[in-house]
């Protein structure tokens, strides 16, 4: 399936196109210290089985169905997929989640593990932010997958913002950009039914789409740590768990060639394997490319695809012809402190603390610097 996007300022149409991998041969998933692990080796596990919790409450379920595969030394739990899907189905699961409660929002949150570190979502909503601001935007530049979350579930998303303003009397504001069209239609079209969301659209100008841009310019009235961002992906995993009783299995992740002249949304599972995703599911080689993890101007590469599984951190994979890149010596020529949005200077040995890690000022240095090492 393909689909096109038409970006303001540009002529040209950008196809995407539109995969699924959600068979994968086996998931992975990494033990890291204190975690607590609850199956062992020959163990057969369902989708939406709990596999292991980390002691920050996250938790890790299986996507697939199999026999588990332990392999303590090297910290892995693998569960080998029979391909027969089969699942635990919740008997929490409701027609209509309008209304749900706060304290079984709280309960369902905690219970399910859906949370950044340290129960970002969970305390925020519990200590009262003031504001709640839905970034449904694909922030990094060439990255669709909220954009495609978004269109899979627009109704369920709106039904739940509505939800966290209700019953946690917070401001609520949905943000999408201008070139999520298709996404911006079908708001428009249902937005009046849900009177506690406020909805606005903004230019689509990397960095200006990131959270700390976004409270800088149109929530500065709020002090940062009184707002409750959530990206598309939070928003539906709190959806999945008051709506289905379950954790979420899929995941959208965009992988790209060059600087977009082939671009790929992947629908596939968390913990399925990088490198056996782009051979088996795009038939593309990667060999001899240089491989740059969610945003390219950061220069954060990967020597390593096949050891690295889908999670929450994987957003999008740039694959790039094999370059030669040397950095040479600063020419002082100033691009890194003009282009930088937050106005701190790229060339301090240690970067300030307002760095929003965008990478634009290495990516515009004539002489190669990478200015977000500390080599520099
Ligand atoms: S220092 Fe560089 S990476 Fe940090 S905000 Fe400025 S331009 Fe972006
Ligand atoms: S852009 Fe590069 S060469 Fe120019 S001042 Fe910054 S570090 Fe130096």
């Amino acid at each position: 399936m393909k689909l096109t996007y038409k970006f303001n300022n540009d002529e040209k149409n950008l196809e995407i196109n539109k995969e699924e991998y959600l068979a994968p041969e086996n998931i992975i998933v990494y033990i890291r210290e204190g975690d607590t692990v609850y199956v062992k080796n020959g163990d057969y596990v369902y989708i939406n089985q709990l596999i292991k919790e980390a002691s920050n409450g996250i938790k890790s379920y299986a996507t697939v169905s199999g026999t588990v595969e332990m392999n303590e030394e090297e910290g892995i739990i693998k569960v080998v997929n029979d391909k027969t899907n089969s699942a635990f189905v919740s008997e929490e699961a409701l027609d209509d989640i309008s209304e749900v409660k706060k304290e079984v929002i709280l309960e369902m949150c905690e219970n399910l593990g859906i949370d950044y570190e340290n129960k970002l979502i969970v305390n925020k909503l519990k200590n009262k932010s003031k504001v709640l601001i839905i970034n449904a935007i694909d922030v990094e530049p060439y990255q669709f997958n909220n954009n495609y979350l978004f269109q899979d579930n627009v109704t369920g998303l709106l039904e739940t913002t509505n939800l966290l303003a209700k019953r946690f009397n917070i401001d609520a504001h949905l943000i999408l950009s201008k070139y999520d069209d298709n996404n911006v239609a079908a708001v428009r079209e249902i937005i009046a039914k849900y009177n506690d969301i406020n909805f606005k659209v903004i230019p689509d100008v990397f960095p200006y789409t990131t959270n700390q841009c976004i409270a800088r310019k149109y929530f500065n009235a709020y002090k940062y740590d009184d707002i409750l961002f959530l990206d598309t992906f939070a928003l539906y995993k709190i959806y999945m768990a008051l709506k289905e009783g379950l954790p979420v299995a899929d995941r959208y992740i965009t992988i790209c060639f060059g600087e977009a002249t082939k671009v790929y949304v992947v629908k596939t599972k968390y913990g399925a394997n990088l490198g056996e995703l782009i051979k088996n599911s795009l038939s593309e080689s990667i060999e001899n490319k240089d491989i740059y993890l969610n945003n390219f101007m950061r220069r954060v590469k990967c020597d390593n695809l096949e050891s690295l599984v889908v999670s929450d951190n994987t957003k999008t994979i740039f694959i790039f012809d094999k370059q030669d890149i040397k950095a040479s010596k600063c020419i002082k020529c100033g691009k890194c402190v003009d282009i930088c949005p937050v106005e701190i200077n790229p060339l301090a040995k240690v970067l300030d603390s307002a760095c929003i890690r965008c990478g634009l000022c290495s990516y515009v240095c004539p002489a190669n610097i990478n200015l977000l090492s500390k080599e520099k």
